[in-house]
């Protein structure tokens, strides 16, 4: 059975138990919950909407920023509130290909990393951001350095949402045309075993007051946690999604990827076919790609076969190596020859060459946690039920 970290369900605290805990986090509020708390502290409902667009909106760092809300009550928000996220910015890293990766601190000294990267498409400007949504990840893939390192907590929403609100921030910051446009959940972390503060966090990306994202330019990417998959299904929200499909045999994935044991290749399969996308839209997958292991013509093919019938986009991702991790990455050719057996079989597929590689904040390669101890080097172990 899954340890008590393992619990999906209600992981996303209630606001009274936020409250008790650290006082409210106030970029977890929705605009209702601000107009809510203005009440509480004898302010008109305006007030709460200032304090929503303020954090949301305009991205404010701290109170004093507030301008518009009175010094009393900017205050009593100081006394009674805190804003959450991230608590200290413990270095940014810009790396040569216009990428620039960040390792945020939290209150309880926990540490992830996001990367800030141009999008795939020709234009610079638009910057796409890999979240994390869990400190480490207790899903174990053997070939992910945040696996590796075991897990330690779940991220909260207003952590989450942070991410993206420093992110957006700092380009302004910088005042260079750049803006932020997607975010993809790539980090640190399965974000299908953090449903409750996930959704809570895109809810409020997506929301019109605030950052205004488009939910279709947010990607939940999994390694295939099928009770979270439904619950995005049937949750409304209309994001991309992308599956680490990475093998393509029952065999080969549970090696590779141990959650296997519990969540089928084939059941994952038809949970895809089943998903509600909207139309037009199509399934990512990604596929790394390890030397002389799941890389030949072969698996290319049977990618094509396991496929059939998904609307679906693949990503082959040349395996980004690191000293602790068993395995190598191909050589180009390879990967090109891999990618033209599953072109020529009219599958959309992309290389993803990577980014910020020189950073360290490549896919796989955000560690954040280094320093941070296991306490029990706990690690999940996903046999069928
Ligand atoms: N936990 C989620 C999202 C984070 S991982 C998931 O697994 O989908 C994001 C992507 O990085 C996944 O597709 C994963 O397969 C890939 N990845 C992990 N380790 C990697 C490595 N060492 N090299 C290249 N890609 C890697
Ligand atoms: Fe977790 Fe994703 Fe890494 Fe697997 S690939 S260990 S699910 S972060």
């Amino acid at each position: 059975m899954p340890g008590p970290e393992f619990a999906r369900e209600e992981n996303r605290m209630s606001l009274q138990e936020q409250r008790s805990a650290t006082g409210v986090p106030l970029r977890a509020l929705s605009e209702e919950d601000c107009v809510r708390l203005a009440g509480e502290l004898g302010e008109p409902e305006f007030r709460g909407r200032q304090l929503f667009h303020w954090i949301q909106k305009r991205g404010a760092r701290s109170f004093d920023e507030m301008g518009n809300l009175s010094k009393t009550l900017r205050g009593k928000l100081a006394e009674t509130c805190d804003l959450g996220g991230i608590a200290r910015v413990v270095s940014e890293k810009s790396s040569e290909d216009g990428s620039a990766k960040f390792l945020f601190e939290f209150r309880d000294g926990r540490k992830v990393e996001s990367v800030l990267m141009p999008g795939s498409t020709a234009d610079r400007t638009k910057m796409t951001l890999c979240v994390s949504s869990q400190v480490g990840c207790a899903v174990d893939c053997k070939f992910c350095v945040t696996g590796k390192n075991g897990f330690f907590r779940h991220m909260t929403t207003d952590e989450i949402l942070d991410q993206a609100l420093y992110a957006r921030r700092w380009l302004q910051d910088r005042a260079d045309g750049r803006i932020l446009r997607n975010i993809v959940f790539m980090g640190m972390g399965e974000p299908l075993l953090n449903t409750g503060n996930v959704f809570a966090a895109i809810r409020l990306m997506t929301e019109g007051n605030g950052m205004d994202l488009s939910p279709r330019r947010i990607t939940v990417s999994t390694s295939g946690i099928l009770p979270g998959l439904a619950e995005l299904a049937g949750c409304g929200i209309p994001v991309g999604l992308a599956i680490s499909l990475n093998a393509t045999t029952q065999a080969e994935r549970e090696e590779m990827m141990p959650v296997t044991r519990r969540y089928p290749l084939d059941e994952l399969l038809d949970a895809c076919r089943r998903f509600p996308l909207k139309s037009g839209s199509r399934i990512t997958f990604e596929y790394v790609l390890l030397d002389g292991v799941n890389d030949s013509p072969a698996h290319a093919r049977r990618i094509v076969k396991l496929l059939h019938g998904i609307p679906s986009k693949v990503n082959v991702i040349p395996f980004n190596p690191d000293a602790g991790l068993p395995y190598e990455r191909p050589p180009d050719e390879r990967v090109e020859e891999f990618a033209q057996i599953l072109r020529e079989a009219h599958l959309t597929t992309s290389i993803r060459w990577s980014k910020a590689l020189d950073v360290s904040g490549a896919c796989g390669q955000l560690a954040g946690q280094y320093r941070q101890k296991m306490p029990d080097g706990s690690r999940l172990v996903f046999d069928r039920e």
